[in-house]
């Protein structure tokens, strides 16, 4: 099963907020509604959900599921 939604947890101030990722577009920039830092993936994540969400995003999902 592909989970749609992630927790993601800002780096800075550590607030929390539920996203809804979109099963065919990665989040590559996403404000933090805490302190409005802009996050955006370490090196070698696709996107912001791989770096900071409780799931990483729906292609990775996929990606790891199959092997
Ligand atoms: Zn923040």
């Amino acid at each position: 099963m592909t989970e749609y939604i992630s927790i993601l947890t800002c780096p800075a101030c550590r607030h929390q907020s539920a996203e809804i990722m979109r099963p065919d577009a990665c989040l590559h920039v996403c404000e933090c509604k805490g302190c409005g830092v802009l996050l955006r993936p370490k090196a070698g994540d696709c996107c912001v959900f791989c770096s900071y969400g409780s799931v990483p995003c729906p292609p990775v999902q996929e990606e790891r599921g199959r092997r």
